[in-house]
C-alpha cells in the first residue's frame, strides 16, 4: 500500500525535526500532499495516524494542504493541467494545451513534510530567557 510507506516516511522525518529541536515529541504535524500524486488524503491520514501509534507521536494532530497541479511546457504555456479532474485515480494530463507536446509538473507532485509544532519546553531559543 503506497499511503503506509509515504506516510512511515513522513513520520520518520517528523521525528528527525523533533529531534533538532530536542523536542521530546509533536504536538502537531502538516503535510503538503499534491493532488497529482495519486496519494489519496484520508488514506494518507488514516496511515499516518495508525503509523504514529507505534512510533510514540500519536498525540500528533495531523493537517494535510492538498496542492493544486500546475504544469509548465517548453513552448510558453503554464498553468493548471487541463483534463485534470481531482478524482482519486485519474491521470492528470501531461499534454500541453497549445502544441501537445509533455508537459512537467511544477507543482502538485509534492508529498512532503511541511511543519512540525513541538511543544514548547522545547522551544530552546525562547527569548525571554
Ligand atoms: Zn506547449
Amino acid at each position: 500500500m503506497h499511503e503506509l510507506s509515504v506516510a512511515e516516511a513522513i513520520l520518520d522525518r517528523a521525528r528527525e525535526a523533533a529531534d533538532d529541536y530536542g523536542a521530546s515529541g509533536v504536538e502537531a504535524l502538516t503535510v503538503e500532499l499534491g493532488t497529482a500524486t495519486h496519494v489519496n488524503p484520508d488514506q494518507l491520514r488514516f496511515c499516518i495516524e495508525t503509523v504514529a501509534e507505534t512510533r510514540d507521536l500519536a498525540d500528533a494532530a495531523v493537517s494535510i494542504e492538498t496542492v493544486e497541479p500546475e504544469a509548465a511546457c517548453d513552448c510558453g504555456w503554464e498553468g493548471e493541467p487541463p483534463s485534470f479532474d481531482g478524482t482519486a485515480g485519474a491521470v492528470p494530463s501531461a499534454r500541453c494545451p497549445e502544441c501537445g507536446s509533455q508537459t512537467e509538473f511544477t507543482r502538485g507532485k509534492e508529498c512532503r513534510l511541511a511543519s512540525i509544532e513541538v511543544p514548547d519546553e522545547a522551544a530552546g531559543t525562547a527569548p525571554e530567557t
